[in-house]
């Protein structure tokens, strides 16, 4: 779909896969003037198929389409290509074993333009792709890299939105990381180096050895995730304490150390919930518990994984039914 300031959004079409033509001067391509946003549509066993909670992905990328000075899509646009793109491609939503279609929508400036100002045309776009189990042999224990020398994202930045640019910024981080054999990059706030915000594409939580959870509250440049937010409702739910807090780097260190903090797991549509083994800087690491997948971490992946493929109750009216229709 395309929107002008004159005609708003219109000419929505599903057309075959392939390659975009972009004129060279193209905004989004000189000035990252672009959102995404990512989720899944599941397949149950009666073979119906349901996406968990669209409305929160289309209020997130309105959210970030603001910060990018960019035209708010309404939910029922954004909900609606998805289930159009579905009724086309019901055949590629796998079945089984806890595999899924991820959904990629995306905006991004269009006018062919040179110079810094909102773009005054705009496209939306929808791919979609099969996506594997994440753990097809259990859920395996990873480990962090911190980095100490990068920030993902500044106070008054874009860190909430889910901007291109935000990517841009952790790619050296998360090389670095993967260098020195780890998942994914971990990052402290960008003022005091000091509190943790999250990893290159996942947020965080930690399980203290009084059976609480805590996960770092949303400091205004993390990634408002939905996988943290159902958690924390899932986490109450099955009697835990739950407490969105600063936490800060010594806190992980010592906590691993002295036993306080048992277990340390990263949420995210893509990996659901992934146990962190160990958090490694230079010179040193920080294992919590006995570094394999904790109870708390197993216990909660497991209850959202049975909301959505079908396997327990949809308590919170988390599931939109997308076909049959
Ligand atoms: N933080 C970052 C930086 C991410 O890219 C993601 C993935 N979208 C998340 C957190 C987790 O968000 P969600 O649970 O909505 O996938």
């Amino acid at each position: 779909a395309k929107w002008t300031p004159d005609e708003g959004w219109a000419y929505p079409r599903i057309v075959p896969y392939g390659p975009l033509t972009l004129d060279p001067a193209t905004a989004v391509l000189h000035y990252a003037q672009e959102v995404f946003e990512g989720l899944k549509a599941y397949a149950h066993a009666d073979g119906s198929i349901w996406l968990f909670r669209p409305e929160a992905n289309a209020e997130r990328m309105q959210r970030s389409a603001h910060r990018l000075a960019l035209p708010e899509l309404p939910t029922d646009w954004f909900i609606g290509s998805i289930k159009a793109l579905i009724e086309v491609d019901a055949a590629w939503v796998p079945n089984g074993d806890e595999k899924s279609l991820y959904l990629r929508p995306f905006m991004f400036a269009s006018e062919r333009f040179l110079g810094v100002r909102p773009s005054q045309h705009v496209t939306y776009g929808l791919i979609s792709s099969p996506a594997g189990a994440y753990f097809p042999e259990g859920l395996k224990p990873v480990s962090i890299w911190l980095s100490t020398e990068y920030a993902r994202a500044g106070a008054g930045g874009t860190g909430a939105a889910k901007c291109g640019g935000n990517y841009a910024s952790s790619l050296l981080p998360q090389q670095e990381a993967a260098a020195q054999g780890c998942a994914q990059v971990a990052f402290l706030d960008s003022t005091e180096h000091k509190w943790v915000e999250e990893l290159g594409g996942m947020n965080l939580f930690y399980v203290q050895s009084d059976g609480s959870i805590v996960t770092p509250e949303l400091s205004g440049s993390i990634l408002e995730g939905i996988t943290r937010d159902s958690l924390i409702t899932l986490a109450r739910d099955l009697g835990h304490e739950v407490v969105e807090r600063r936490v800060s780097i010594d806190e992980w260190r010592d906590g691993c150390a002295d036993g306080t903090i048992t277990e340390v797991f990263a949420c995210g549509t893509a990996a659901v919930v992934t146990p962190i083994r160990s958090l490694k800087w230079e010179g040193g690491e920080a294992v919590p518990g006995d570094g394999e997948a904790g109870k708390v971490t197993s216990e909660l992946r497991a209850a959202l994984v049975d909301i959505q493929y079908g396997r327990a109750p949809d308590r919170h009216g988390w599931l939109q039914q997308v076909l049959p229709a």
